[in-house]
């Protein structure tokens, strides 16, 4: 997949793109990202990029001129027409079940917001808008980040045989992830929970299950309206004092 980025701070991309598992990815050749500096295809002689908005009030807008000018001569780069997304705090939510539809696409256009965000008028160029959570960030740059991020998991060859996207939290059963441990076995003090050291699969399977019933009905109950629960998990939580 090609991934393009569109923003007014390229460098922002430098290190944390490229690193671990998603530089793996880069080296493999499944994923190639290209971050564009919104500021070079500027037409004013100062190379702004924003501009005050009409109407008033606070802050300022970015200019559709240099985006449009942007957008299209990336498109060009390419004959893969890509998915446009702007990264924005109205958009619809991320989550997992469009992380794992924008994997399909083989080319994306990710454009980074900045100030108040851009000029209304940018959106006909946009197929989507993104957010990555009810909350307000200086720029787009870092939920372009965290939607790369997450939908790249999704890509086939990303993540290695031992790194699954499926048995996560948000995945597959739609509970949250039961606690994980590793070696030792005791420290300071502190003791892996004895039946993951019995080697009883079953067993382990069960407190997991228990575990991730437990996890999601303290921290996000909403889930459980979506998750596949059968009646033994609904037994066990209402005996656990929850009401489902
Ligand atoms: N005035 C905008 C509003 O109230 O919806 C917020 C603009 S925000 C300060 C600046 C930029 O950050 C936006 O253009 C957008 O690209 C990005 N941004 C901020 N919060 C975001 C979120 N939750 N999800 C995605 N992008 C976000």
């Amino acid at each position: 997949m090609r991934i393009d980025i569109l923003t007014i701070f390229p460098e922002m991309f430098g290190e944390t793109i490229h690193s671990s598992i998603l530089g793996r990815a880069e080296e493999n050749g499944i994923l190639e990202f290209h971050a564009h500096n919104i500021r070079d295809y500027s037409a004013n002689k100062h190379h702004n990029t924003d501009d005050y908005p009409y109407g008033g009030g606070a802050g300022m807008v970015m200019l559709a001129q240099p985006i449009f000018d942007c957008v299209e001569a990336v498109t060009a780069q390419s004959a893969i027409k890509p998915r446009c997304i702007y990264m924005g705090p109205r958009g619809k939510r991320l989550t997992t079940a469009l992380a794992r539809e924008l994997a399909c696409e083989e080319r994306l256009l990710i454009l980074a917001g900045h100030y108040e965000g851009i000029d209304e008028r940018v959106m006909t160029l946009m197929d989507d808008e993104i957010s990555i959570g009810d909350y307000v960030l200086t720029g787009g740059e870092l939920p372009a980040m965290v939607l790369i991020d997450c939908l790249s998991r999704f890509i086939p060859g990303v993540l290695g045989s031992d790194e699954s996207a499926e048995e996560e939290s948000f995945s597959g059963s739609g509970l949250l992830e039961y606690p994980q441990y590793t070696r030792p076995a005791s420290f300071r003090g502190l003791d892996v929970p004895e039946v993951l050291l019995n080697g009883n699969h079953a067993e382990i399977q069960k407190w997991r299950r228990r575990k991730a019933l437990l996890t999601t009905a303290e921290n996000r109950p909403d889930l459980l309206m979506t998750a596949s629960l059968s009646e033994k998990d609904i037994e066990y939580l209402r005996q656990c004092g929850f009401e489902i």
